[in-house]
């Protein structure tokens, strides 16, 4: 479908002055737009003109690549499985984290045999300190699918992928392009805003992701599908950076609308957020007198499913945090002990709040102890606690606990709850 630039537009007012309807008319001068197409959906109300022939911008981009583009570990292998565990890992994660991740992954568990056969707890532990820890769980699951229902082969139709867990549409996307060169497209967060930026979206991406999506299947190289997705996601992650984007090494400055316009900084547009609560957590880490520690392994499902952690809870209004400790072990685990000395305070930030840690030493008094809230519990050695998989706050936890004299009896007394 051919329409005019003007087409660009949207039933809602923006939020801010960006008045993209009669600005992106001004815009057009720069580009050859004679042959523009739109993207969008009429009934959601954004209809999006692409601002040049696609073919254009392929070109461009791709030359760019071809030039720019990061030599990337999985990027030089075809192995589905490889490049699988690279799209799981990158998701929500940058690049420089997840390297050496996927090598001690691919090293520890070079097949999706290996990965469908081990042991959960050592999927969980090659994950510790990358965080969504649903993603090893998923991993772990869907390879035992694809051994039991696809003979160890990675599906190779989207359908098939997109049905196993932990695979969205642009992950899908994403492997089957880059492992198959097949001519799918993807919308991950740096490609919702380099496109946002291209046609100078007037609403925030989470608004418009149907238009976005036909963007970025109206733009994708059907002949260079696996080089094109490859180079979206560099452009996104090198150049069209969040805050600063580097317009004068971008291969699309000639044909971008928030370029055109100056408003690169200022888009994509983004959502009002309320503020995210935090919450405060009373923490044990309980000795016996063997120097042992007890730690328990969360359940399967929710946060942090799978993982050992020091057991505790949140804090109840009104309430001291030794009080708290005491409450939550007794309920918990059915153990009585006596609060000790302050060990550390940890903050950590997860996707949907803030936590404060508050982690006292803790003496076992009595009680047989009981996975009431929990799937195990193990008491352990200092020095064993590593062979476990622990979520990065509690890793902060064990810093300080090898750090820190193990506790005498006699620092139990002090602070009666
Ligand atoms: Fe992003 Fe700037 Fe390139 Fe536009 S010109 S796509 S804002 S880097």
């Amino acid at each position: 479908m051919v329409k005019s630039q003007s087409s660009v537009r949207s039933r809602r007012s923006p939020r801010h002055q960006i008045q993209p309807h009669i600005q992106l008319n001004q815009a057009s001068t720069q580009s050859s737009d004679s042959q523009a197409s739109s993207v969008g959906d009429r009934s959601s109300g954004f209809l999006a003109t692409v601002p040049a022939p696609p073919a254009s911008l392929q070109h461009r981009l791709l030359a760019w690549y071809q030039r720019e583009g990061r030599v990337l570990p999985w990027r030089q292998t075809r192995d589905p499985y490889a490049i699988w565990i690279s799209e799981i890992m990158l998701q929500q994660t940058q690049v420089k984290t997840v390297i050496p991740y996927y090598d001690r992954w691919l090293h520890t568990l070079p097949t999706v045999h290996a990965l469908a056969t081990a042991d959960q707890q050592q999927v969980l532990k090659l994950w510790e300190g990358l965080g969504y820890y649903a993603r090893a769980r998923n991993l772990h699951k869907a390879a035992q699918i694809i051994v039991t229902e696809y003979q160890g082969q990675f599906p190779p139709t989207f359908e098939q992928a997109i049905a196993l867990p932990g695979i969205g549409r642009t992950t899908a996307g994403g492997i089957l392009s880059a492992a198959f060169n097949q001519p799918i497209a993807i919308l991950d967060g740096n490609v919702k805003r380099v496109l946002a930026r291209l046609v100078a979206l007037p609403v925030p991406p989470a608004k418009a992701i149907a238009t976005l999506w036909e963007l970025s299947e109206t733009l994708l190289d059907a002949d260079h599908p696996r080089d094109f997705n490859q180079a979206l996601m560099d452009l996104g992650a090198t150049v069209c950076l969040p805050k600063q984007p580097l317009c004068d090494r971008c291969p699309w400055q000639a044909h971008c609308r928030a370029f055109a316009l100056q408003l690169q900084t200022e888009l994509p547009m983004t959502e009002t957020r309320t503020p995210i609560p935090r919450k405060v957590i009373g923490v044990a880490v309980i000795w016996n007198d063997q120097h042992q520690i007890l730690i328990d392994r969360r359940k399967q499902s929710g946060l942090l499913g799978g993982l050992w952690e020091f057991p505790g809870g949140k804090v109840e209004p009104d309430e001291t945090i030794e009080a708290c400790i005491q409450r939550e072990i007794m309920e918990e685990l059915g153990v009585e002990i006596t609060v000790g000395d302050r060990l550390i305070t940890v903050e950590h930030t997860y996707s949907h709040f803030h936590v404060t840690l508050n982690v006292h030493h803790c003496h076992y008094v009595s009680g047989d102890p009981q996975p009431i809230e929990c799937d195990e519990i193990r008491w352990v050695k200092l020095d064993e606690l590593e062979q476990y998989p622990f979520p990065k706050a509690n890793i902060k936890i064990i810093e300080a606990l090898k750090a820190a004299p193990i506790p005498t009896r006699d620092s139990y007394t002090a602070h009666p709850s």
